[in-house]
């Protein structure tokens, strides 16, 4: 029975055929209905199995209720045949056990049944769920429509049961999209909304954050209690309908800004962000859903900071101008990139270009300051950038600048930082300015005094200026020669002085192959002849082409190799005397007005002290002439005046004996004693004027002696007594009386004549102290009066030569007397001082030492 079928061999294009009945798979297709056929050991399986076969689907057999067909039922069975036509019994049984168990409830089952089978099993089994029964004699296409059957019904039930779950699935999705939302929009920061885009855009839903951000929960906008518009600030209102209408024209989304009123009357800034939703494309109206939130904090934030802004910029608006106007350049950098944040037009005037770029710290290398070597600055070096790295401010320090014209400026630079208020450094600020000129005119003053000094120091003109002319170079140029004009009009050159040596020699050997001439018509012989200064800035070949006098002289100025000149006149009280002439070889240096003002203020004092050294030497020899002559004069004076003395000493005897009786001998005795008198004045007065030409020639000899300066000084006094008298003055002798000594009488008597004279000259009938002391080996004079007095500026001038403190009016005196009594005090080896207040008399005091040395 349980034989093989002839369909069985039926060929795979058949089983392909049969498709359309049993439902078989298609090729590609993965088989989705399993078949199990159980039966007994004797049961044809096989048969049952190759009348299926043609269904496409795969088939598993089992004869036993064992592990095999446990792992089978785990299997998911489109159909359960049981063949029970050689075991009627055991096959009730197993299909009433299949029907039992849970996970085989549901299969269907097909029971294959011999046609004498027992008619009671058989109903009850049919009455099982899903069981069907086949009786033989079992044909083959009934079998597989049967099973085909099963299979489809197992199909669709698969298919019912993925859309099944697939839409279990869509819902649990919808549910939680649903719950999620709902969270969303029960926790917005504002509220959601949903409206008609009708007037006043009535809600249709608004989310539970409306009452927050209005006071008015969302049932008092869907039922219309309170429309969407009453919410808008009134003044806003007009802005926001259009910027709707905008968003709709342009189906853009809607995008506002605006004012709202709560229900409480507060005013709050709300950001509302909104879409159309065209429920159907043509529809004219649509529906509008966005969200509208708050954002006064953020709005007053944003206003807050535009206030602030617009401060800072004002603020920076008023740095700006302020730095703009210092006269000092000003250079602000970001801490710590080093960023340029503000500079002054001053900073790039000094610096010679436009600020450099800077993004790091590195880039400051770019700048160009240099070392007094040469060497660029690191980026380090730099004052600014150091203040960037160790947040110290650095004091004012001194930097060469090497800009980008050729010209190397000296900067005065301070830098300092700008803090935060934690004390973070936040930028720096430099500040710098231009010290050339300063540092220049310091080092020509520092010339010009030394060279001063160097004039000043010796009345050898031609030596000092040839020491001036080596000072000029290098300072004023590389070449420095001075010419001279001599009493004949002709020029003689004093001094040259060059950087290279071997070209002074070029300069000399110039003036001497062709001398300088006065009627030259350039270089120092025109400026001589002119007295103006000559500023060659630049001198092209051509123009000493044109000035030499030949081939030679050419050769003789092009090796000089002058390429700019100076020549300035050295002038004094109207005459020109002399031209310094300065000349620079390099293609770097030409002269300017600083230099020519230079060069004439060098000239100028070099002019005066050659004109002082002259004057000097004139009122030398001018004295020299004086002395000269007072020495012949008072000796040819002196000469008539001796016998004349006799003369009138021997009238003065005779007088009264040959005149005896006669009355005008009286008066004829007055007029002899007068010119006794005068004669003796006038001898006094060329003994002084003798005695200052034996100074000046250094003739004045002392002859020492014992002598007692006691007596000397009681016997002076004691002659001019009766003078003191005449004029009303007491003259007191005080102190010692004898006061032995070494001295030179005569002299010692000129030195006290002299005191007690101007004592009583200059006493204005006061009383006269002569006054003696002594200490040990010291004799001390004092003469005090109690006249006139010496003013102080001329306390130390009246000891010299023709030196007075009055006017002529006053005294009949020379101005030798001090002078005269100076030179002998101190050829004793004694002093003499002055001590003396205008009005109030004067008080002087010699010293002598007692014993001269060698004595
Ligand atoms: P002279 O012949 O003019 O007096 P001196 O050399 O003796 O020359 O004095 C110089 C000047 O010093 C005087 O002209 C006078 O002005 C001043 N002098 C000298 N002695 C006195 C004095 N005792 N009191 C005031 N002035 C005096």
């Amino acid at each position: 029975m349980w034989g093989s079928h002839p369909d069985v061999e039926a060929p795979p294009a058949r089983q392909h055929e049969a498709r359309p009945e049993g439902g078989g798979t298609r090729p590609g297709e993965v088989a989705d209905a399993r078949l199990l056929v159980m039966g007994e050991p004797h049961s044809d399986l096989a048969g049952v199995k190759a009348m299926l076969a043609p269904l496409g689907q795969p088939v598993h057999e089992t004869v036993d209720w064992n592990g095999e067909l446990e792992a089978l039922l785990d299997m998911e069975l489109a159909c359960i045949l049981v063949d029970a036509r050689q075991g009627w019994s055991v096959g009730v049984e197993t299909a009433l056990r299949l029907r039992d168990q849970e996970r085989t409830r549901h299969i269907p089952l097909l029971l294959l049944a011999t046609s004498a089978c027992d008619r009671a099993d058989l109903l009850r089994c049919c009455g099982l769920s899903t069981v069907d029964c086949l009786l033989e004699p079992i044909h083959p296409e009934f079998l597989r429509a049967k099973v085909g059957m099963f299979i489809e019904l197992h199909r669709r039930e698969r298919t019912l049961r993925a859309a099944l779950d697939r839409a279990e699935r869509a819902e649990a999705v919808a549910r939680e999209s649903e719950r999620m939302l709902r969270t969303l929009l029960g926790n917005l920061p504002g509220m959601a909304y949903r409206c008609h885009d009708t007037p006043g855009y009535p809600f249709s839903y608004a989310s539970p954050g409306a009452l927050e951000l209005t006071g008015y929960g969302p049932e008092d906008f869907t039922s219309h209690r309170v429309s969407r518009e009453e919410l808008i600030h009134p003044d806003d209102l007009r802005r926001v309908r259009e910027g709707i209408q905008m968003a709709l024209d342009a189906r853009t989304p809607i995008t506002l800004t605006y004012r709202i009123r709560t229900r409480t009357g507060k005013e709050r800034w709300v950001w509302e962000r909104g879409v159309a939703i065209h429920e159907e494309p043509q529809a004219e109206l649509p529906i509008l859903e966005g969200f509208i939130t708050d954002i006064t904090p953020l709005h007053r934030a944003e206003q807050e900071r535009e206030e602030l802004l617009i401060q800072a910029r004002a603020e920076h608006g008023r740095m700006e101008t302020i730095i703009q106007q210092l006269p000092c350049a000003v250079h602000i950098a970001e801490a710590p990139t080093g960023r340029t944040l503000a500079v002054n037009a001053r900073a790039e005037q000094l610096l010679g270009h436009p600020m450099i770029e800077v993004r790091c710290l590195q880039d400051f290398a770019r700048y160009r300051a240099i070392h007094a070597d040469g060497s660029r600055y690191t980026a380090e070096e730099y004052p600014i950038a150091r203040v960037l790295l160790t947040g110290k401010a650095q004091p004012e320090e001194e930097v060469l600048y090497d800009r980008p014209d050729g010209s190397v400026r000296v900067f005065l630079i301070s830098a300092g930082p700008i803090l935060d208020r934690q004390g973070q450094l936040q930028a720096v600020v430099a500040s710098f300015i231009d010290i050339t000129g300063l540092r220049r005119a310091e080092r020509r003053q520092a010339f010009l005094a030394s060279v001063s000094e160097t004039l000043a120091s010796s009345l050898d003109y031609e030596a000092t200026l040839a020491h001036v002319v080596q000072r000029a170079v290098p300072v004023l140029g590389d070449c420095c020669t001075l010419d001279m004009l001599e009493p004949d009009g002709s020029i003689r050159r004093l001094a040259v002085a060059h950087v290279d040596p071997g070209r002074a020699e070029l300069a000399w050997e110039l003036a001497r192959s062709y001398p300088i001439r006065l009627d030259s018509n350039g270089g120092s012989g025109a400026v001589i002849r002119t007295g103006k200064t000559q500023l060659t800035a630049e001198i092209p070949d051509h123009a000493l082409a044109r000035f030499a006098r030949d081939a030679r002289h050419l050769e003789l100025l092009r090796g000089l190799r002058a390429t700019s000149a100076l020549v300035v006149p050295l002038h004094a009280r109207g005459r020109t005397f002399g031209a310094l002439s300065l000349g620079y070889g390099g293609p770097g240096h030409r002269y300017g007005p600083e230099e020519q003002l230079l060069a004439e203020e060098l000239a100028r004092r070099a002019a005066l002290a050659v004109d002082n050294a002259r004057l000097y030497r004139e009122a030398q020899l001018a004295v020299q002439l004086r002395d000269e002559f007072l020495s012949v004069a008072s000796h040819e004076l002196k000469t008539p005046l001796t016998p004349l003395h006799l003369k009138l000493s021997a009238l003065s005897r005779e007088l009264p004996r040959c005149c005896v009786g006669d009355t005008r001998s009286q008066g004829l005795q007055r007029h002899v004693d007068v010119a006794r008198r005068q004669v003796h004045k006038m001898s006094t007065l060329i003994n002084s004027l003798l005695d200052v030409s034996r100074l000046s020639q250094g003739k004045l000899k002392l002859e020492p002696e014992d002598t007692d300066l006691g007596e000397v000084l009681a016997e002076v006094a004691a002659w001019f007594v009766p003078e003191a008298a005449r004029v009303g003055s007491e003259l007191r002798v005080e102190g010692e009386t004898r006061v032995p000594g070494c001295w030179d009488r005569l002299r010692l008597e000129q030195v006290v004549t002299n005191l007690i004279s101007n004592a009583i000259r200059y006493g204005a009938g006061r009383p006269i102290i002569a006054r003696l002391e002594v200490e040990t080996d010291l004799a001390r004079l004092v003469v005090r009066d109690q006249g006139i007095g010496i003013a102080p500026e001329a306390q130390e001038r009246i000891f010299g030569k023709f030196e007075r403190a009055v006017s002529d009016r006053h005294s009949g005196g020379l101005g030798l007397g001090l002078y005269i009594t100076r030179s002998i005090v101190e050829a004793m080896g004694g002093s003499i001082r002055v001590e003396s207040r205008l009005g109030e008399g004067s008080t002087f005091t010699v010293e002598l030492p007692r014993c001269q040395e060698g004595r």
